[in-house]
């Protein structure tokens, strides 16, 4: 196949003479010129190099062919490759010296053109192979590189990465500074854990409210999922922490097998939810649906809360007191958790955490004592329950932490999308084969312009999406 790939190639050496006439896109006047320029900079270099070894003459010192051992092929003034290899009597004189070319001329391009498609779009340096049996083209790996990301809709199907717009400054609710905490509140249900009452197992699920502003948290637990057991939840929370303003709500999606019964459930409770707020005077907003990262990091901490827990409590029954005692201890070491930033300088003044603000105080002190994993099985449930704090911090601490090297994401500017760029909506549930693919008809602007939702429409459906999840793709012609 690969010499096939190299003799079918239809641009004939005639035809790189005159670029021109095969291309009708050149502005440079050097038509009957023999050798194609390298960059338009070093065109003045390049002739002054072929004319130095038209006459025979080394190169200069200094120039940037010199490592390839140039040779002017005389019968079609050619600058080919010298190389060492020309000893070698089996592969043929033309592999031997490949013609070297300039990565910006258009013949280049239609070359790379034409091996990208034989070859069924592979890699860059697998086409760079390809071509270097007959062609050097200078710096070929970046031009190869660039034309598939820019110039081939086939690659760029199969390739292209989201363009994702440059991170929001905060929303409103991360700033409402100088409000009591769990002002802004944001609602999670994770779960379901199962429970020992006597001999029988049921199904507990956590509800968790963060507070936007402070990152405190407050985690009660939910025997079922309805909205009675919700607004009763609710109902202790107010009690506790006060009526917050606003619930903000996370849609999530990515639910995987028990997680998808609460998902369901959620779904359905949402419109009663929001009627039974709404007669409270509490605002319920809504992120847009396939985005977690809208939440920004302290989203993140979440997920990996949920992850620990599920680790720690996944597969145990455990009594109903020690669910509740191990969440409402979680609930005390996240609370006690710095915001941001820690000094290992002891003589800088103390962390503020969520409990400084709740409570007046650094620490809720509890005593935080390792047990050893046999205690496991210890009579004396306040320790089952401390033991099960400690693993899920354990859990919760190699989760977490390697999240926090990527927050310095998404810093450059792109320009904004369009209303009717043709996009593909990325849906991991499917291979990249299978996402959709449609044309934007709205944009939504966020309060700095900026656009970072769009919908798109497919055949006669309609999808509302983040930004970072689609695909912009080169439009299709008709
Ligand atoms: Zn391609």
């Amino acid at each position: 196949m690969p010499g096939e790939a190299t003799e079918t190639v239809p641009v004939t050496e005639q035809e790189m003479q005159q670029p021109q006439a095969e291309t009708g896109s050149g502005t440079e006047s050097d038509s009957d010129e023999s050798v194609p320029d390298l960059e338009e900079q070093d065109s003045a270099q390049t002739q002054t190099q072929q004319a130095q070894l038209t006459a025979g003459k080394p190169l200069q010192t200094n120039s940037r062919l010199l490592c390839l051992a140039p040779e002017l092929d005389a019968a079609s003034k050619l600058l080919r490759i010298g190389g060492r290899l020309r000893r070698c009597e089996e592969i043929e004189p033309e592999s031997m010296h490949p013609i070297i070319l300039d990565p910006r001329h258009p013949v280049s391009t239609l070359l790379i053109k034409d091996y990208d498609t034989k070859l069924f779009h592979p890699g860059p340096e697998r086409i760079l192979a390809e071509m270097r049996r007959k062609y050097w083209i200078l710096r070929g790996r970046e031009a190869i590189r660039r034309y598939q990301r820019k110039d081939c809709p086939v690659c760029q199907k199969f390739r292209k990465t989201p363009q994702i717009p440059r991170m929001a400054d905060l929303p409103p609710p991360r700033l409402r500074l100088f409000k009591p905490a769990f002002y802004s509140t944001g609602i999670d249900c994770f779960g379901p854990y199962s429970v020992k009452i006597g001999r029988r197992g049921e199904k507990r699920w956590g509800i968790l409210f963060k507070c936007m502003t402070i990152r405190a948290v407050y985690i009660d637990l939910l025997p079922r999922l309805d909205t009675d057991s919700f607004l009763m939840a609710l109902r202790r929370f107010i009690a506790r922490r006060g009526k917050p303003f606003e619930v903000l709500c996370d849609q999530g999606t990515n639910f995987k097998g028990g997680e998808r019964e609460l998902h369901q459930t959620y779904a359905e409770l949402v419109p009663e939810l929001q009627e039974q707020l709404a007669s409270q005077k509490i605002i319920f907003r809504f992120n847009p649906p396939h985005a977690p990262h809208f939440g920004g990091c302290w989203e993140r901490e979440i997920r990996s809360l949920k992850q620990a827990l599920q680790v720690t409590l996944g597969t145990q029954p455990i009594p109903e007191e020690t669910l509740q005692t191990v969440l409402i201890e979680i609930e005390g070491i996240l609370n006690s958790k710095p915001l941001g930033y820690t000094s290992s300088n002891a003589s800088d003044p103390d962390p503020i955490t969520p409990n400084s603000l709740l409570m007046g105080r650094p620490d809720s002190s509890l005593p935080q004592v390792m047990y050893p994993q046999s205690e496991l099985l210890s009579r004396r449930r306040w320790r089952h329950s401390q033991i099960i704090a400690d693993h899920f911090w354990k859990r919760f601490i190699k989760i977490y932490l390697p999240g926090l090297q990527t927050r310095s994401k998404w810093q450059r500017e792109s320009p904004d999308i369009k209303v009717g760029t043709t996009v593909m909506i990325v849906d991991p549930q499917f291979p990249r084969a299978l996402w959709p693919i449609g044309q934007i008809s709205q944009v939504f602007p966020g309060f700095d312009n900026r656009i970072r939702t769009v919908e798109v429409k497919v055949k006669d459906k309609s999808y509302v999406r983040p930004v970072a999840k689609v695909v912009q793709l080169p439009a299709i012609p008709d």
